[in-house]
């Protein structure tokens, strides 16, 4: 796999395998597999004897001595070339298909809005009703269509942050007021944000906020409250988007924010979406080292949090 021949490679150290920019995860598998820890399916990439890269998955387990010490450890390699490749390819798909429907969209968007100017301006009731509906869908259509062209972006690893200071006030009115428009039926508050300044990537937080406030209204079908509140924690601001809402046992709340998973639950049987909104939350808080958080009580609601440096 490598393009060694055994004389070549044996008593030499096995970094010579691992590309320079991926040394660093050596010392931290090693830390696992010391605490007796079994590393499975890491994917990483390795290195050939030609310095062609190549992408892998290792499997990494302990040995035991007969006293159960451990005395060394065994590393299985399997080259994945090939299912990387599958990925990206299915990737760029989905980020060409959803930024091609982006276009035809955003010009829909437009026109509707034109048009229930004008019917509010000849007070045409039915055309106000109907394009408002036909707003607050296409609006949907919209986050959604975003979130698969970043999935993409995050998948092939070409999601990159454009850090800037900004009021998290501003943004948090400016999130409430998107999601307010989504429900009716549902009370959006903010408080405590006032005066905090952050430094991050306006864009993607707020993507972040939209994505819990769209689920706060979503889980909770019989409306209620939904707070966003920030708290100050020495130089970190914690923010919190609390809802009334059905809730998640303990044990969905540990899976919620893998890739495609969603709750099977009578309750919300019948609400649409595709398991990635906080997949995506999640992976944007960790390129910001920081990371989302849960509580909940089924039947009484949901609190996500997480916190960000201030300025
Ligand atoms: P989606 O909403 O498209 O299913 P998400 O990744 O945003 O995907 O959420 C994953 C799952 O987590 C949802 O299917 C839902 O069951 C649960 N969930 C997310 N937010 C809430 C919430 N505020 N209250 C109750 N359940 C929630």
């Amino acid at each position: 796999m490598y393009g060694y021949t055994a004389d070549e490679i044996i008593g030499r150290s096995s970094y010579v395998l691992i590309p320079e920019e991926k040394w660093f995860e050596e010392p931290q598998i090693l830390e696992r597999v010391k605490n007796g820890e079994r590393v499975q399916q890491f994917e990483t990439q390795r290195i050939t004897k030609d310095r062609r890269i190549f992408d892998v998955s290792l499997t990494i387990s302990p040995i035991y001595d007969a006293a159960g010490d451990i005395v060394g450890l065994s590393k299985i390699t399997r080259d994945i070339t090939e299912k990387k490749q599958e990925e990206r390819r299915k990737n760029d798909f989905i980020a060409m298909v959803s930024h091609e429907l982006k276009t035809p969209l955003t010009s829909m968007r437009s026109y509707i809005q034109v048009l229930l100017g004008r019917a509010k301006n000849n007070d045409d009731s039915f055309g106000i009703n109907a394009l408002t509906r036909a707003n607050v869908q296409s609006k949907k259509m919209t986050n959604m269509i975003q979130d698969f062209l970043d999935l993409a972006r995050l998948e092939n690893g070409r999601i990159t942050l454009t850090m800037e200071v900004f009021e998290l006030d501003e943004l948090m009115k400016e999130a409430a007021a998107d999601a307010q428009f989504l429900s009716t039926a549902h009370t959006i508050r903010t408080m405590g944000c006032e005066g905090i300044k952050v430094k991050a990537d306006r864009d993607k937080i707020g993507q972040v906020l939209i994505n819990l406030l769209s689920n706060a209204i979503k889980y909770s079908p019989k409306g209620g409250t939904i707070d966003i509140s920030c708290t100050r924690e020495a130089e970190r601001v914690k923010v919190c988007i609390a809802d009334e809402g059905v809730g998640i046992s303990l044990s969905e709340q540990k899976k919620l924010f893998n890739r495609f998973y969603r709750v099977k639950n009578e309750s919300i049987k019948t609400v649409s979406g595709f398991g990635i909104g906080l997949y995506l939350v999640s992976e944007i808080l960790q390129y910001h080292n920081s990371k989302i958080e849960v509580e909940s009580t089924e039947g009484k609601g949901s609190k996500f949090y997480f916190s960000l440096e201030m300025c």
